[in-house]
């Protein structure tokens, strides 16, 4: 539960050094973001990337389908599926080629559209609206231990 547009980037934060320490094996990092409009999707994507030491700030990028972003010689692609219709129009876009690159870390917002293509792997985080500053957010992944 957050509090704040803060508190949700501080938790993001944390994440995203327990990500870094993950054991890096043949695919990429991928992170599934569920919940409405609204829900605090993008606003934790923003202290995620500065958790992994993004330097450029992350918008929401409705209309932009992806966007890749540098860190320590790695990468971080934040993908918005808002108007994404059929999960192959990811595929035509080159999803395969991201997720087969042990060093990226994907993080895709409104995951449950293209849910077809999610990698067994994937940590999905669902965000609910609870009141104007409040948000519930759960974690579930099968790499995650308590
Ligand atoms: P989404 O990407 O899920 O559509 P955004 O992050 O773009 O959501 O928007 C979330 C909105 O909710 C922002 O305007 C943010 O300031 C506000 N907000 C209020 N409380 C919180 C909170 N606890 N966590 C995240 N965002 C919050
Ligand atoms: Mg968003």
């Amino acid at each position: 539960m957050t509090k704040s547009p803060s508190q949700t980037k501080k938790l993001a934060k944390s994440l995203a050094k327990r990500v870094l320490k993950l054991k890096r094996v043949k695919k990429a990092i991928v992170l599934g973001l569920i919940g409405d409009l609204g829900g605090g999707k993008t606003t934790f994507l923003q202290g995620f990337a500065r958790g992994l030491g993004v330097k450029e700030k992350i918008l929401s990028p409705t209309f932009i389908l992806i966007k890749r972003f540098p860190f320590a010689k790695r990468y971080l692609f934040h993908l918005d599926c808002y108007r994404i219709n059929k999960a192959k129009e990811l595929l035509d876009l080159g999803f395969r080629d991201f997720i087969f690159n042990p060093g990226n870390i994907i993080a895709i917002e409104w995951a449950d559209r293209v849910k077809k293509i999610m990698p067994k792997g994937a940590i999905f985080l669902k965000f609910e609206f609870i009141d104007k500053t409040t948000r519930k957010i759960t974690i579930k992944s099968k790499k995650w231990k308590k």
